[in-house]
């Protein structure tokens, strides 16, 4: 495989790199680096602001089609664009999961008027979503989910609970994975609900999470309504849709998550550096895996990204997730072996970014589908090792 970029990728990258300078350098510096792991709380109305000036210059929904509003960008493009943005120390995205989960499944599963209807407020960057997937019982087991809806005339009403929804304090409106047929098989009875989230019968709890702020929610739906044409795929065919949605997550974004994680590793090398700990051997034999570990899952990406744009969860974007969850995770333990007694006293002053790194990472090896249920994919599908009973 060719890992080259033509002329043409390379004008495509000094685009990017020159629109984000000047917009990063000039009115959103305030947001340059912000919004990252365990700082996710902070800036919204700044962020939002980003999030519309992307919009507004289509740097947003790149590889969707033209025809959709997108710029049809190809895969290596999307890769250039997301790792110029993280070299540029672009912010958390408030849209990432309108940009990186619903857009796609409804550019892939949604009818015509789904697209018409909902693709251009995530383009724009004007409405942010949040994903109502996990609940009490139903997260490795996401089947189980009991949250149902039925038809009543040309709305669904929706009654149950979902938790550790990201950003639904922020979002206009959510996509809820839930029963509509109480009578079929576990994975049978599943439709994909698209839900306004301003109205009288959406409650949003906020989770205090360890780094002492609250990204994700309890949401509880009591007599939600939506309109009845608000079903992605097939009513009771949700499964198939939500296996779509989670496989999305993995696309062309993550060699942009390695450069933010290169950053990373340069300023706990800084930290090395400044206080002492980079002569110690074992200190630098770590710095140096992590830094060729990071070489490794580049190459690994651009190799399998291909297969991450199907649709589909396969081995390779089960190993995937593993490798960088693993790897982030035992970054943020670097970060404060090498803070030392710094790294343990509460949060604050300027230690803070790398506790929070190592607060945070704690998550990567459970959302998006933990490191024991990316291993059944991997030795089911891969290894072909019996079924797990079910
Ligand atoms: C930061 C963060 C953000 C999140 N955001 C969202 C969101 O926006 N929307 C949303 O819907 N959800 C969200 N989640 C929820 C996430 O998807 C779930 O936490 C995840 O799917 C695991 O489910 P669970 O927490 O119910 O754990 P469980 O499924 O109860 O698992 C508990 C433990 O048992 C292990 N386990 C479970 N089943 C098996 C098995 N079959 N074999 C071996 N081991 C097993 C798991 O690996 C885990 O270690 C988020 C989670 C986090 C941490």
């Amino acid at each position: 495989m060719d890992l080259r970029f033509t002329a043409e990728q390379e004008r495509f990258r000094a685009d990017a790199r020159a629109w984000l300078a000047d917009r990063l350098d000039g009115p959103f510096a305030k947001v340059r680096g912000r919004g990252g792991p365990g700082d996710e709380h902070e800036l919204f109305d700044e962020r939002w602001a980003w999030e519309q000036e992307l919009g507004r210059d289509n740097w947003i929904g790149l590889g969707w089609p033209a025809e959709y509003g997108g710029r049809g960008a190809s895969l290596l493009e999307q890769v250039i664009f997301f790792e110029e943005y993280a070299r540029a120390g672009g912010p958390g995205r408030v849209g990432i999961i309108g940009e990186g989960l619903l857009g796609p499944t409804i550019v892939h599963f949604g009818r015509d008027d789904q697209k018409r209807a909902f693709l251009p407020g995530i383009l724009r960057g004007t409405e942010i979503w949040c994903q109502g997937y996990s609940e009490p019982n139903a997260g490795s087991d996401l089947a189980n989910v009991q949250t149902r809806a039925e038809r009543d005339g040309d709305e669904w009403v929706v009654q149950g609970q979902k938790v550790w929804t990201s950003l639904a304090h922020w979002a206009q409106w959510i996509f809820v994975l839930c029963r509509t047929d109480r009578d079929a098989p576990k994975h049978k009875g599943l439709s994909y609900l698209l839900l306004p989230m301003d109205q009288p019968g959406i409650e949003i709890r906020p989770i205090v999470q360890i780094t002492g702020h609250s990204e994700f929610n309890e949401t509880f739906f009591d007599g939600a309504r939506t309109a009845a044409e608000n079903v992605v795929g097939e009513v009771n065919g949700g499964w198939r849709v939500a296996m779509g949605t989670l496989a999305f997550e993995r696309g062309a974004s993550t060699l942009g998550q390695q450069l933010s994680f290169e950053n990373e590793l340069r300023e706990i090398t800084d930290v090395a550096r400044a206080n002492g700990t980079g002569t110690d051997p074992v200190v630098r034999q770590r710095l140096a895996e992590a830094w060729s570990t990071l070489r490794v899952m580049r190459f690994h990406a651009l190799r399998t990204l291909p297969l991450m744009e199907t649709g589909t969860v396969s081995p390779a974007t089960a190993i995937h997730k593993l490798f960088w969850a693993n790897f982030h995770r035992a970054l943020g333990e670097l970060a404060v072996d090498i803070l030392g007694a710094a790294g343990v006293s509460g949060i604050q002053g300027d230690d803070d970014r790398m506790q929070r790194l190592f607060l945070y990472s704690r998550a990567d090896t459970i959302y998006g589908g933990s490191n024991e249920i990316q291993k059944n994919v991997i030795g089911e599908q891969a290894l072909g090792l019996p079924r797990e009973p079910r």
